[in-house]
Parts: structure tokens; C-alpha cells; sequence
């Protein structure tokens, strides 16, 4: 049974001749009770704007329509999908806006009123640099409350890693600094057509009033992909480059400096971000 009364995602499929492009990372989600569910997984939309990267042939777009958002902003790069979303517009009048462009480009407050969720089948090849994006505004709280995300199974645990885990790095504190983060499902890799090569999540990340602890966005990222990128690095070797005086730094914010990235927490990081953004 049909969500609405719109053809199945394979005729739209067959109809528009959407064969998938690997280089735009597309995966299709084909059942529209697992889009629904995926959609119910953002939350009650009904007095929320929702923006969605990467409608394709629409699949999570009919979700969110149907299980009742007051708008969506969907934003896709690739233009022979244009034909199967104008027939959602049409089906869901004046409450979806289908954008063609590259989402790394179009700036969505623009065109939605805050605080408006996100949810989104993101294409893997910007899905982090999104994250990191929607992470890292110089002010909190952000234009956003949540965010329902799929990716990669392995992405999905690097975002709500904890410390001294393996996955641990900078997208878990950067997450997990300023939002709660949960993997709110998981899928295999025949839900999609084509199937892709590796699993996938869905994570939910909630916005905090405030971030856990103070600290400048910038730096936060800077010293975080510092550490992580010599992540074996005892962190006075790692930082080095950052400031010939690293260890008084690293002292002041309670770290052993012979201390690895991957065993300090988020508090940890923010005191470091906080002392190296006050000097001179
Ligand atoms: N939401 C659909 C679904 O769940 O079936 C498709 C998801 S597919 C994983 C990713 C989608 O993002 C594709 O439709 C692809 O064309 C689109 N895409 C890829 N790069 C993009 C970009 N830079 N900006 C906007 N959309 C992009």
C-alpha cells in the first residue's frame, strides 16, 4: 500500500529513466513504509519546516509530506529528477519546494523559517562536510532543532563514538559537544537500489540550548582535526605545530600532555580550544 496516491518509486524509477549515478552517491530507498518511518523518526513536523538534501526520485520526500511537514525545502544536484518531484508538488500543493542546485552551495535560511529540522538520505561523498557545516555555526543554538541523517554505518558510529573507542575523533566531539546523538536505526545495504557496499544508520541528532562546555567553533575544529590526524601521536607531538608553547597550553586545560587525542573528552577539547583562542 501506497503512502499516497502517487505511483510506486520503481514505476517512477522506469517512468523518468533515473538509473542511479554512483558519482552523485545515489542509493535509492524504494519502500515508502521505510521512508515513512524514517520521516517519523525526525519528529512531528506538522509546525516545522523541513529541509531535505537529496530528493532523488523522492522516496523520504513523500515520507515527510505524508506523515505531515509544514514545508519542505528539498535541494538536489541532479536535474533529470526534477519531472518525478514536480508530480509530489503537485500531489502536496504549496507545501514542497524542489531547488536545483549543489547543497553545499544554496544557503536554506534563505527560504525556511526557523528553527526548521533537517532530514535527509545524504549522498556520502558531502554528507560529513554538511554535518560538520550544520555543527559549527559561530552561534548556538543554530536555525536548526534536529537532524535525521543516514549515512554510512561507519560515519553513523564516528558521530556518537565515546572517547578511547576506535571510532572516536572529531565528528564525535564536534557532535556531541552542541547536540545529543543517537543511531536511531539501522540498515542493511539491500534497502536501497542499488544496494551499496557497506551498511547504513540513521542518526538523530538533537540541538542543546547551549553547547556542554564554552569554546569557539573554529578553534574547536582546528585542534580537533589537529589531535585526530595523528590520532597515535602522544598530543605535545600532535599539536606542536599549533603554538611553539603546546604543553603549557595542554596543562592549563587539565591535560597530560603525553596524553593521545583519543583519550581526552569533549570537555577536554574545549578547555584546550578555550585557552589556545586567549592567546596572544
Ligand atoms: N533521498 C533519496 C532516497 O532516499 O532515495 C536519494 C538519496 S541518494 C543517497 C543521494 C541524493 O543526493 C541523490 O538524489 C543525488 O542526486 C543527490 N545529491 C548528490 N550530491 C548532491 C549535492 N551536492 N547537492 C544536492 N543533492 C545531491
Amino acid at each position: 500500500m501506497s503512502i499516497d496516491h502517487l505511483p510506486s518509486l520503481k514505476q517512477v524509477i522506469d517512468t523518468h529513466g533515473l538509473a542511479a549515478k554512483k558519482s552523485l552517491g545515489q542509493n535509492f530507498l524504494l519502500d515508502l513504509n521505510l521512508t515513512a518511518k524514517i520521516a517519523r523518526l525526525s519528529g512531528r513536523n506538522d509546525d516545522h519546516d523541513v529541509l531535505e538534501i537529496g530528493p532523488g526520485p523522492g522516496g523520504l520526500t513523500r515520507g515527510l509530506l505524508a506523515e505531515g511537514a509544514r514545508r519542505v525545502l528539498a535541494i538536489e544536484k541532479d536535474e533529470r529528477c526534477l519531472p518525478a518531484l514536480a508530480e509530489i508538488e503537485t500531489a502536496y500543493p504549496d507545501r514542497l519546494k524542489v531547488m536545483l542546485g549543489d547543497a553545499l552551495d544554496i544557503n536554506p535560511r534563505d527560504h525556511l523559517t526557523p528553527p526548521i529540522r533537517v532530514a535527509a538520505n545524504l549522498p556520502y561523498n558531502i554528507g560529513t562536510e554538511l554535518l560538520v557545516r550544520w555543527l559549527t555555526p559561530p552561534e548556538w543554538p543554530p536555525f536548526w532543532d534536529s537532524l535525521t541523517l543516514m549515512f554510512q554505518r561507519e560515519v553513523a558510529q564516528r558521530i556518537t563514538a565515546e572517547p578511547g573507542s576506535k571510532a572516536y575523533g572529531r565528528l564525535a566531539v564536534l557532535a556531541q559537544w552542541r547536540t545529543d546523538a543517537t543511531i536511531v536505526m539501522n540498515l542493511p545495504p539491500e534497502a536501497f537500489s542499488p544496494p551499496p557496499k557497506v551498511s547504513s544508520a540513521v542518526v538523530h541528532l538533537t540541538a542543546l540550548p547551549a553547547p556542554r562546555f564554552p569554546a569557539d567553533a573554529k578553534m574547536l575544529q582546528h585542534v580537533t582535526a589537529t589531535a585526530f590526524n595523528q590520532r597515535r601521536k602522544m598530543l605535545r607531538s600532535s599539536l606542536k605545530g599549533l603554538t611553539p608553547d603546546i604543553e603549557d597550553h595542554l596543562n592549563a586545560a587539565g591535560i597530560k600532555p603525553t596524553e593521545r587525542a583519543e583519550q581526552i573528552d569533549v570537555e577536554g577539547f574545549c578547555a584546550l580550544a578555550r585557552s589556545l583562542s586567549t592567546q596572544t
